[in-house]
């Protein structure tokens, strides 16, 4: 027999990639909320919702799909936080644990705390999983297996709200690890952030090029550039909000990461070729890691 639901009625904010797949493992499971109720902005992804049939209540309306939920997952890209908050607050049931998936976590604090309801628990958390498709058709139950989940809560939240947001990402499957905001958002700054400027701007080089080279990158693109255009390949609303929401840390690990091409670029100019082998070493060991923590 499966343990009891965490929640009652579980309210996804958005369901394309990833509350499409919260909402399906949900479903498969039966142990994580006893009902799924799904709330999307556009009519037509609504309509698509509806089809796919892996929400037990589809609403169009954002205040009427949280009232009555014991928790709510904002699942939309993070510079829609504040305005889809100051529509859902004054709707969030006492008591009630506010989530989300969104892959900043400074700027998910600064816009949902000031109109966080007394007794609604704030529990930012960000799955790191994904793909480079988005929209409800994209999502899939077994997305979140094997893959790290990050919570962020600020000092002296619930440890009751923390314990069932932890329990339901590891019934989906992850680990769960706990960190603050400002160490998140360098960590994803350096893994996930920086590789997607790299590649947006890697593709748009190879973009500027002239039109007989442009046509030989893409004839020859398997020898690495294919692996930047997968990358580059991601939502632009999404990867606009994320760039603006973590600039700092953006910021500083671009200067670092540019101090070091220069350094490498300087090594090849001057036939340094130990420097060079070094760099290479160090890429290779750190891919070694990756494959001995099964996160490759
Ligand atoms: P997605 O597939 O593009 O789905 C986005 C959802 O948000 C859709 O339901 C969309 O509704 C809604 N939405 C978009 N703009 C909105 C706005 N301005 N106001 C209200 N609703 C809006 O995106 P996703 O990949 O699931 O990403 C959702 C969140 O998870 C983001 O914060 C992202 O940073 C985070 N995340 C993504 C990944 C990834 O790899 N994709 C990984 C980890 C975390 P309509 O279609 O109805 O407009």
């Amino acid at each position: 027999m499966p343990d009891q639901p965490i929640f009652e009625r579980l309210c996804l904010i958005g369901v394309g990639l990833i509350g499409g797949s919260i909402a399906r493992v949900a479903r498969a499971r039966g142990d994580i909320a006893r009902t799924v109720v799904a709330h999307t902005r556009r009519p037509e992804t609504l309509a698509r919702v509806r089809e796919l049939g892996f929400a037990d209540v589809v609403e169009e309306d954002p205040a009427k799909a949280v009232a009555g939920a014991d928790a709510v997952i904002l699942c939309v890209p993070v510079g829609a936080y504040a305005g889809v908050m100051a529509t859902i607050a004054p709707h969030l049931k006492p008591g009630a644990v506010l989530t989300d998936a969104g892959s900043t976590k400074g700027s998910v604090i600064r816009d949902l705390t000031p109109l966080l309801p007394k007794g609604v628990h704030l529990v930012p958390a960000h799955p790191m999983a994904g793909t480079e498709h988005s929209g409800p058709d994209a999502g899939f139950a077994e997305l979140f297996h094997g893959r790290y989940v990050i919570l962020t809560p600020e000092p002296g939240t619930d440890p009751a709200a923390v314990e069932k947001v932890a329990e339901m990402w590891r019934r989906a499957g992850s680990m769960v690890e706990s960190m603050d905001a400002a160490t998140h958002d360098k960590v994803v700054a350096i893994v996930s952030h920086l590789p997607h400027l790299i590649a947006f701007t890697i593709c748009g080089t190879a973009d500027d090029l002239a039109e007989e080279t442009r046509e030989a990158v893409l004839k020859f693109a398997a020898s690495g550039f294919r692996d930047f255009t997968r990358i580059a390949a991601s939502d632009v609303d999404m990867w606009r909000d994320i760039f603006l929401n973590n600039r700092e840390a953006l910021l500083e690990m671009l200067a670092r990461f540019s101090e070091d091409a220069h350094a490498l670029g300087r090594a090849v100019r001057w036939g340094e070729a130990g420097f060079i082998e070094d760099r290479i070493r160090r890429g290779r060991s750190i891919r070694r890691g990756l494959i001995e923590r099964k996160q490759a």
